[in-house]
């Protein structure tokens, strides 16, 4: 009998791990209360989710995922308290490496496209935890710059998906040791919230952790009012709250920060509003100082920044950056007058401009970075801040094109990766502004209506539109396909001399790559040199004929303008007959 038993546990717990579709429901709609105790590092949260059936079978189990050190205390539907099995689930898509899973037995199924709201209370701690990060190999000393995300009495900053599950996910298991896994997971996590919509209110009952001065990135102003219910610890305790409104929630990665900040607005307007921590006056007087000519420079390309942007100050002088929606978290102990012009010049193209489309809305922001950046130095220092974005996709395009059956890529109309929608797509803006020209493109811009791209050939169709000129294969290879990279080398250099006696070369590029690319070529001569632009498309040569005032000396292809698979064949030297 005792074998039986075990038998029919292990059967049973098979079955229902086999009948668990951790991503089948899309989470549309958020409505939470959260209240920070930051004495106690303590957030405690309760709201309601609406959960839509995206599978195609009818779902009868529902599955909540928190970070591991939060706690679920009730789950119900309808006022009716709802069964479920709350359990550890190891993932790395939370900074500690678990979730707290709640596995839910729903009142009855939910059919496909249907939905269910539920209503939720949980609460816990959220310290400083590198584990996920650790447990790889990466030394605690760079792991705490890279997981930066606590609640603690001096200093709260806590990243949604991707960092801390501080609101409920639903996700199967991602892992750093396993490729691409914990990325792909997030991927499609924000794929499938690309439309949601999270509403926080940021609730408070004491002066020590005002509503108010809770920051969020959201794009609403911070509705002040309502009063929140009372907490599990409080039943009758008024809270004061703040509404922020994230819509949609997708690829924002929602975050909070707390702290006794500093606050200070650029030139008395709340465009931009900088909050720093003691003892970084300098930096934050930095970006005060900075904030009029990136948003003079928004303006001329994007139309005038409207919504409020913030920055704040991170405790930990070496913590990595984060944006989430209008707020940038940056340390302020010491600030690059050129890095806070380039900073503040990414949200206020946000703040400016809106597109439902990830590379468009992400790319852009990126794009205007380098063209500042060009501003500022000229256009190698553009292109050394855009080769640190080819850094981070030249293995996976390499991927791409070594075996595109086995690695599809991600198309850019498409993807919610970051290093595509970030990193790929500033590169695809740069070369179409070295293609159609500036005066073309701030056009299309100008011309593109959030509400009017339904369709993924929308940009393209306003950028042919103002520069006349045919930009389908461009689009076809980097935008609504991944083909990888090109790879461009010289194939061939032909000097002779006409009858006249004047020096000519004819060159010959190859594009080894299965996307193509118009590029610039310099010829460099005894005085001098002539840059010029080149159209190769892909697995394809090119042959040009140049005159020169002296004798050549040598041909280089691509002043690393378009990002290449192998930049290390593209110098051509001319031996002397
Ligand atoms: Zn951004």
């Amino acid at each position: 009998m005792k074998v039986f038993c075990v038998l029919w546990v292990l059967c049973g717990m098979s079955l229902s791990a086999f009948a668990l579709d951790r991503e089948a429901f899309t989470f549309t709609k958020y409505d939470l209360q959260i209240q920070l105790e930051p004495e106690q590092s303590r957030l405690g949260a309760r709201g309601k989710i609406t959960l839509r059936n995206d599978s195609a079978q009818p779902q009868k189990i529902a599955v909540l995922q928190i970070s591991s050190s939060l706690g679920w205390r009730s789950i119900q539907a309808d006022g009716k308290t709802l069964q479920f099995v709350s359990q550890p689930f190891a993932s790395d898509i939370d900074h500690t490496g678990a979730l707290s899973e709640a596995i839910i037995t729903l009142p009855a199924q939910v059919k496909p496209e249907d939905s269910i709201e539920l209503e939720v209370a949980y609460e816990g701690t959220i310290p400083l935890d590198s584990t996920r990060l650790t447990q790889i190999g990466v030394p605690e000393v760079i792991a705490r710059h890279a997981s930066w995300d606590q609640i603690t009495p001096s200093f709260t900053a806590v990243r949604g998906v991707g960092y801390v599950a501080w609101y409920p996910i639903s996700t199967e298991s991602a892992d750093f040791t396993e490729g691409n896994s914990m990325f792909q997971v997030a991927n499609r996590w924000k794929r499938r919230e690309a439309s949601s919509e999270m509403n926080i209110s940021a609730c408070s009952s004491d002066d020590q952790t005002p509503p108010d001065a809770v920051l969020m990135g959201d794009r609403s102003p911070g509705v002040r009012g309502g009063s929140g219910g009372g907490s599990d610890h409080h039943p009758q305790q008024k809270f004061l709250c703040v509404l922020h409104r994230f819509e949609p929630a997708g690829i924002d990665a929602p975050t909070f920060a707390f702290a006794k900040f500093k606050k200070q607005t650029a030139g008395g307007s709340p465009l931009v509003t900088v909050h720093s921590l003691d003892n970084h006056d300098s930096g934050a007087t930095t970006y005060l100082i900075a904030a009029s000519p990136s948003a003079k420079f928004v303006t001329e390309w994007f139309g005038s920044p409207t919504t409020p942007i913030a920055i704040a100050d991170l405790a930990d002088p070496h913590a990595a950056p984060f944006e989430s929606g209008m707020l940038l978290l940056t340390s302020m102990e010491v600030v690059d007058p050129k890095l806070a012009q380039i900073n503040l010049t990414h949200e206020l193209v946000h703040s400016a401009f809106l597109s439902p489309r990830p590379w468009i809305y992400e790319g852009l922001a990126h794009f205007a970075e380098a063209v500042y950046r060009e501003k500022q130095d000229g256009r190698q220092a553009a292109l050394m801040l855009l080769g640190v974005h080819r850094a981070a996709f030249v293995d996976p395009e390499k991927a791409v094109a070594g075996a595109p059956q086995k690695n599809p890529g991600e198309p850019l109309s498409a993807t919610f990766d970051e290093i595509y929608y970030r990193s790929k797509a500033a590169y695809v803006w740069w070369m179409l502004r070295d293609m159609i020209g500036e005066a073309s493109l701030k056009q299309a811009i100008h011309n593109y209506r959030p509400a009017d791209d339904k369709d993924p050939k929308y940009m393209e169709q306003l950028l042919t539109a103002a520069s006349k000129r045919d930009l389908g294969w461009f689009f076809d290879d980097w935008v609504y396909h991944d083909r990888g990279l090109p790879d461009l080398h010289v194939q061939s250099v032909h000097p002779w001399k006409n009858e006249n006696g004047t020096q000519i070369i004819t060159v010959t590029f190859e594009n080894l790559g299965s996307a193509g690319a118009e590029v610039p070529y310099t010829v460099r001569f005894d005085d001098g040199e002539i840059t010029r632009r080149i159209e190769i498309r892909a697995k394809s040569t090119a042959t040009t004929r140049i005159e020169l005032p002296g004798a050549p000396l040598e041909v280089i292809i691509n002043d690393g303008s378009v990002p290449e698979t192998e930049m290390g064949n593209n110098a051509f030297r001319i031996v002397e007959r």
